[in-house]
């Protein structure tokens, strides 16, 4: 894994507040074996929801094309999300055939875990992949399945942290969103199980991406109060970030247990160093999270544009970039069209 990407000179273009682009993060599906009700909530993601069909996906070759292009101007590294990535069948060619970038130096996975089997760990490793996030919102089945709302035990995600770890990734990480009266009160459990386990834990504070999970401030748990209540349980100190633009602040036991991470999206906006562009999967480029809408790059391929018209059209787009929502975030903004999490990833 290479951790120093963002503290090398940056070659490639700029946005109008002079953040580079270096990470770009493709939603390869919109589906999702979960309903977790921050992110796909059943009343809106219900049996009668339309999902996108294939043709409107972009396809591998697409996205690889795309994948080049955004190298050439500065993008270092992928992480690929969804909806459930695990749920598009055969990611591990997508994965290869993104390995084989040139200029690309990380392939991350944010996924669920359920589908994540040892073949499935093993070919995706195999293919390139040097890094696993998983999702993981509750130590008890009962708070867990409120969250998930499929049914699925807390188990299943635990085996598939174990199968990912030992596959041998670089890093297996694992991401906790904090909805204050969902799973506040798994906090401390999930703390104390991951304490000494190696893998990190990342509190991610509830946001309000997309207009159906009905956000409130006063459901957020603030980095504060996460940190303050696993302090007084077991002392932390801050740690000094990796590199520029990492999104979590580093905490690290004083009992030598290992490291956590928070990261402060809300109370603790780091808009300032954002150097992520998104990918959705029907091929929108979205330049913030927080995006009403995207630019069409899978229109502008199908249509036939070369590689340097491709080029240009997200240089421009990016050179006029000037995206700080969670800096500006306002009771009004809150309530702005936004994109769904599920098509944008996270
Ligand atoms: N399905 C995969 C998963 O859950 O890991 C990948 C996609 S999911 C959209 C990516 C990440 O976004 C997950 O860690 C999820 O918990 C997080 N997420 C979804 N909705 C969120 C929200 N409203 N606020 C904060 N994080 C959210
Ligand atoms: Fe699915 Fe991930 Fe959203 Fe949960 S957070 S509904 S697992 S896409
Ligand atoms: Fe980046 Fe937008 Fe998030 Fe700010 S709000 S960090 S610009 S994605």
């Amino acid at each position: 894994m290479n951790t120093t990407i963002h503290t090398e000179q940056h070659a490639g273009i700029t946005d109008g507040l002079n953040r580079p682009i270096h990470d770009l993060r493709i939603s390869v599906t919109d589906r999702c074996n979960f309903r977790c009700v921050y992110c796909m909530p059943k009343e809106k993601f219900g049996k009668g929801y339309q999902f996108l069909s294939r043709n409107e996906l972009l396809s591998f070759e697409e996205i690889v094309r795309i994948v080049k292009v955004f190298s050439e101007l500065g993008v270092r590294k992928i992480r690929l999300t969804g909806g459930e990535p695990l749920v598009r069948s055969e990611l591990e060619k997508l994965v290869e055939q993104i390995a084989g970038i040139e200029k690309i130096e990380d392939i991350s996975l944010t996924t669920n875990a359920v589908l994540l089997n040892q073949k499935r760990a093993g070919s995706l490793r195999d293919a390139g992949l040097n890094r696993v996030n998983i999702s993981l919102d509750a130590m008890d089945d009962e708070t867990f399945m409120a969250v998930n709302d499929v049914g699925v035990p807390v188990q299943k995600v635990l085996d598939g942290i174990s199968t990912a770890t030992a596959a041998g990734f670089d890093s297996v990480k694992v991401n906790m969103v904090v909805k204050r009266g969902l799973n506040e009160h798994s906090i401390l459990p999930m703390a104390e199980y991951f304490h000494g386990s190696g893998q990190i834990l990342r509190f991610i504070e509830f946001m309000d991406v997309g207009n159906t999970n009905s956000w409130k401030n006063s459901e957020v748990v603030t980095a504060a109060e996460i940190a303050g209540l696993i302090h007084a349980q077991r002392p932390i100190e801050k740690v000094a970030p990796n590199y520029r633009g990492e999104v979590a602040n580093r905490w690290r036991y004083l009992d030598g247990g290992g490291e956590i991470g928070i990261i402060a999206s809300v109370s603790e906006p780091f808009c300032g160093d954002c150097s992520r562009a998104r990918l959705s999967a029907v091929g929108k480029l979205y330049t913030c999270l927080f995006a009403a809408d995207g630019h069409d790059l899978m229109r502008l391929v199908r249509d036939g544009v070369s590689d340097t018209e491709l080029s240009d059209k997200i240089t421009a787009l990016w050179s006029g970039r000037r995206d700080r929502y969670s800096e500006t975030r306002t009771t009004e903004s809150v309530l702005r069209p936004k994109v769904e999490m599920s098509h944008i990833g996270g």
